[in-house]
């Protein structure tokens, strides 16, 4: 039964916290390739945001030409600054994450990523987070679709092409700490997790839809009965 089961973890707030170096290493990007435009996020909404649609915002904001090319600039940059600033004292491991990762795959759950990362920088993240990325194996991530909505069926479909076999999506749970994580597994029909280690609380959360809303993932037992019942 268990190695049915899906379990798709979102990245910042849910696994860990880079408590803002994602965001300097982004704007330092855009800096150093675009010259000092007084790069910065005010009145975007980052948490929960795909990378890519953030990039498309920022350059459409500054006039810039975001095309594929200066996307794939930006993305050389950013991964270059990230790796070279975002060092494991800076990265904050989310209480009991790493530990619930590992103690699905023990039991024999697929276990991949849901996140608004790109796929380069998501790993550049878990491992200053000293998570082990073999537990993510498979993953959607912030280029593979317009809104996070899209990534639901792009992990499932990546998740089911690794393991040989298709997952049921009543039976994948997404966690992750903003409604937008909650939003993308309710729309597919999965079961959604809300942590309240990112900017949302537990309350906000479950109004946004969670099957369950908890503080932190600590509750390994707890967390574990619930995904694998
Ligand atoms: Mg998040």
């Amino acid at each position: 039964m268990p190695a049915r089961t899906l379990v798709l973890f979102d990245i910042d707030g849910t696994l860990l916290r880079s408590e803002g170096a994602g965001v300097r290493a982004m704007l330092r990007a855009f800096t150093d390739i675009h010259g000092d435009l007084g790069f910065n996020f005010e009145g975007m909404e980052i948490a929960g945001a795909l990378d890519a649609v953030l990039f498309g915002r920022m350059m459409a904001k500054h006039g810039l030409v975001g095309d594929e090319d200066a996307h794939s600039r930006f993305l050389g940059a950013y991964r270059d600054e990230l790796e070279r600033t975002l060092t494991p004292d800076r990265v904050r491991r989310m209480a009991g994450a790493g530990e619930l990762a590992v103690a699905l795959s023990a039991r024999g759950a697929a276990t991949g990523l849901l996140t608004g990362n790109y796929q380069s920088t998501a790993f550049i993240k878990i491992k200053a987070a000293g998570i082990d990325p073999t537990h993510f194996p498979f993953g959607a991530y912030g280029t593979d679709g317009p809104t996070r909505r899209h990534l639901t069926p792009v992990a499932i479909a990546r998740a089911g092409a690794h393991h040989g076999r298709a997952f049921d999506p009543m039976l994948v749970t997404i966690i992750g700490d903003t409604p937008l994580d909650v939003d993308c597994a309710k729309a597919h029909g999965c079961r959604a997790i809300g942590v309240a280690t990112g900017p949302y609380s537990v309350d906000q959360l479950r109004d946004a839809g969670a099957d369950l809303a908890v503080a932190d993932l600590s509750d390994t037992a707890m967390l574990l009965q619930w995904i694998l019942r």
